[in-house]
């Protein structure tokens, strides 16, 4: 393999410039051209392609969001979409697609491999909910900006008497939800792979009241409902004081942590390696903190699990 591509696909995460740049010096350390393709999928169909340098993937590390930019696209679903893509793919003299993104992005990889050009898929979304990996790039960060978010929220909660409720991200996988709720000592966490009675809860939080207590801050995942529908609820049926913060799209940016440079670094030179090794249609991931890969279609096909002893110990130490 002589010539290669990256690209950043569906939601940006940060920590994608530091993969994207692994995939370059890594390409290039083995004497490989690397390509990068600019604006996802819709981007490939239109051939927007340029030579990435050494340099091109200089001052990136630190920064949040893909240079490359992402998009999403309807007609790269289609046979004819993909066969575009693979067509500009060959025009240019590449041989293998790294592919930085979610599970959709995922699906076009499969896509393309199916129909005989080889790609990588590595992890990139904030919402850790790709199978076959423990972490995906992103997350770590994520969470770091909410759990900014629930401490300074906190401060203002203990000075009233309050319920405040913070909506994060997590449509379909709740460990943005669990993993800040727990670090940041949230009374109740909402997670989509759980029923939730928020009538049960009211009624907790109304028991916790009793025994003294202040103020309560309960995470939902955008995924179960909305945090100004829990509010109105709790609100109903307690009559406390509520207030709702809806996180959003602060938790796709920033500057990646360490953690989330060095899982990008590791995860995008290990996708090259795979590349010239020959093996197409993978898709890399971190387990016990050694480089992991499995057939993309495996990895597609598995459901992502929530890590339920976390969850459980949420609810112990909450009590
Ligand atoms: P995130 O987790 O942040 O949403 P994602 O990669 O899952 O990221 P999607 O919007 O689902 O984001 O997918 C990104 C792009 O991948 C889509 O816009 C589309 O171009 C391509 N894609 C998604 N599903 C398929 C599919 N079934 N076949 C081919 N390409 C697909």
């Amino acid at each position: 393999m002589k010539k290669i591509g990256v690209l950043t696909s569906g939601g940006d995460s940060p920590g994608m410039n530091a993969a994207v740049r692994a995939v370059v010096r890594k390409g290039i350390y083995h004497n490989v051209e690397v390509h990068g393709i600019y604006g996802g999928y819709a981007g490939l169909m239109n051939g927007n392609i340029q030579k990435l340098e050494l340099g091109s993937v200089g001052d990136i590390i630190h920064r949040g969001g893909t240079f490359l930019q992402s998009a999403r696209s309807e007609e790269f679903k289609t046979r004819e979409g993909q066969q575009k893509g693979i067509q500009q793919l060959k025009k240019h003299g590449i041989d293998g697609l790294v592919v930085i993104g979610g599970d959709g992005s995922y699906m076009g990889a499969k896509a393309l491999t199916e129909q005989g050009f080889p790609c990588v898929g590595v992890p990139g979304t904030i919402d850790n909910d790709i199978s076959g990996t423990e972490f995906t790039i992103g997350f770590d960060t994520a969470l770091n900006t909410v759990i900014d978010a629930i401490d300074k929220i906190r401060d203002t909660a203990s000075s009233h008497e309050r319920t405040f409720i913070i909506e994060v991200m997590g449509r379909n996988a709740g460990d943005i939800a669990l993993w800040s709720g727990l670090a940041g000592g949230a009374e109740t966490i909402l997670i989509p792979e759980e029923k939730h009675d928020i009538k049960d809860i009211a009624l907790r939080l109304k028991k916790g009241q009793e025994r003294g207590k202040k103020h309560s801050i309960i995470i939902v995942a955008e995924g179960v409902m909305s945090g100004y529908e829990v509010g109105r609820i709790i609100k109903e049926e307690t009559d406390f004081d509520t207030r709702v913060t809806v996180l959003g799209h602060v938790q796709r940016g920033g500057s990646p942590t360490v953690k989330d440079r060095v899982l990008a670094s590791r995860l995008g030179a290990r996708a090259v390696e795979l590349l010239l090794e020959g093996k197409g249609g993978r898709a890399v991931g971190i387990e016990k903190n050694e480089m992991v890969d499995y057939d993309i279609i495996e990895a597609l096909g598995k459901p992502h699990n929530l890590d339920m002893n976390l969850y459980k110990l949420s609810k112990e130490l909450s009590i």
